[in-house]
């Protein structure tokens, strides 16, 4: 942090410390959101920080979303953007998320991580090579039997820091800022609960990505096909000749699939196709296939080959019909970015500022903000130093907090700066 500013109540590092040890694991196939009401825990804290920071309009919503305002200070006529700032409170289904017991690593000399709790988990340097940028680095693990969820608490811990910062430093000079936590963002539905006009930022940032520096204005544009096949069910000691079983079917058209367009072949800008979950049958038999890519005409090639496949495996089986049904999931944010270069711009400034050197990726995945910026609150993703989301490997260090916070700060500055230009 610039040492002519007050430093925060509370450091970064010592924020994320108490907010990873509160379990707030999401879970799937809930009706109700947040899926789990140990999310309340962390929600109802932040909230009474956020007051305590002096925030504005703090309110924490039915279904467990944290919003407030950071009143701007700018003087003269010059009107600054209202900006936001989001993160989400819940951590992964996919491993445990309770009794995290954060270890750290001072001053990080090299070598591999063995933590403590469990020998089987050891961050390798061959593994990860981003540890040879950590040496000198606090860097902070779990002890090897839960997520550490860094994803998303580092997220939370830089933007509580910022508030905290702004609080402490009036002559940083800022517009007005939103800040939002959201819950089971993991599972893909507490973005849904989330009321955009009532944020009232023009624009916001979700905190949410990785490597130090890497800020990210595309994520895939995404289709779900459901690919039937509907055969002939009979008795199969009289099945001659009127049995027409589905399955074979199913099969053959799997087979046609090309093996250089799936997930586990593809990486950086190719997009894939990937069948997932399916269920076989004699009478009917179906499976869920995602069509991902970052183009829409990318999207649309992929379309066209399943159906392609589809009508040759119905030629190769006669009396079998085969049904394509495609649904659109979500889309490239990318196509409404691009109409708001300053996001980035800004942002990449920001981590410039902060001493870092950024640099974009195209996300193989949604975000929150993929969903934000369609429903019109356009919205890229910005690094925490977090890596190894979801896993018992999962860390995050001490600059990695502290420049996630610093690129914050200077972030909401150079909104204000540019407002007047
Ligand atoms: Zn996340």
């Amino acid at each position: 942090m610039d040492t002519s500013l007050q430093a925060p109540t509370q450091s970064a590092v010592d924020r994320f410390l108490r907010y990873v040890r509160i379990d707030t694991q999401s879970r799937e196939d809930q009706s109700a959101v947040p899926s789990t009401s140990s999310q309340w825990a962390l929600a109802n804290l932040l909230a009474t920080e956020l007051r305590q920071l002096g925030a504005a309009d703090v309110r924490v919503s039915d279904h467990c979303m944290v919003r407030a305002s950071i009143p701007g200070n700018v003087s003269g006529g010059a009107a600054v953007p209202v900006i936001g700032f989001i993160a989400h409170v819940d951590t992964s289904p996919a491993v445990t998320g309770a009794n995290v017991n954060p270890v750290i690593h001072r001053n990080y000399q090299g070598g591999d991580i063995a933590l403590p709790g469990d020998p089987a988990q050891v961050i390798t340097v061959a593994q990860h090579p981003i540890l040879g940028d950590l040496i000198g680095d606090d860097i902070i693990t779990t002890d090897g039997t839960t997520l550490l969820g860094s994803d998303d608490k580092s997220g939370i811990a830089a933007i509580m820091t910022m508030v905290d910062v702004l609080a402490r430093n009036p002559l940083i000079v800022h517009g007005t800022i939103a800040v939002a936590f959201t819950a089971d963002e993991e599972i893909g539905v507490g973005i849904e609960q989330f009321d955009v006009a009532d944020f009232g930022a023009e624009f916001a940032y979700t905190v949410d990505g990785g490597m130090l520096g890497e800020i990210s204005d595309e994520t895939w544009s995404a289709r779900l096909a459901t690919i039937t096949f509907l055969g002939k069910s009979t008795h199969p000691g009289t099945a001659k000749g009127v049995m027409v079983n589905s399955i074979h079917a199913f099969a053959d058209f799997l087979s046609r699939m090309p093996r250089d367009m799936l997930p586990e072949t593809t990486e950086g800008r190719v997009g894939f196709v990937h069948p997932y979950s399916g269920v076989a049958d004699v009478e009917e038999s179906s499976v869920k296939i995602l069509l991902r890519d970052f183009e829409m005409s990318g999207l649309e090639s992929q379309e066209r080959l399943l159906r392609d496949l589809a009508s040759a495996t119905e030629r190769t089986f006669p009396g079998v019909t085969v049904r394509v049904d495609v649904k659109e999931n979500y889309k490239n944010m990318k196509e409404v970015l691009k109409d708001h270069p300053q996001l980035m711009d800004n942002a990449f400034e920001a981590a410039r500022r902060a001493g870092l050197t950024p640099f974009t990726t195209p996300i193989r995945g949604g975000t929150d903000g993929s969903k934000l910026t369609f429903r019109g609150l356009p919205c890229p993703n910005i690094f925490t130093g977090g890596h190894n989301f979801h896993g018992k490997l999962e860390f995050n260090s001490r600059r990695g907090l502290e420049k996630t916070t610093e690129t914050l700060v200077h972030l909401v500055q150079i909104f204000a700066e540019r407002a007047g230009e």
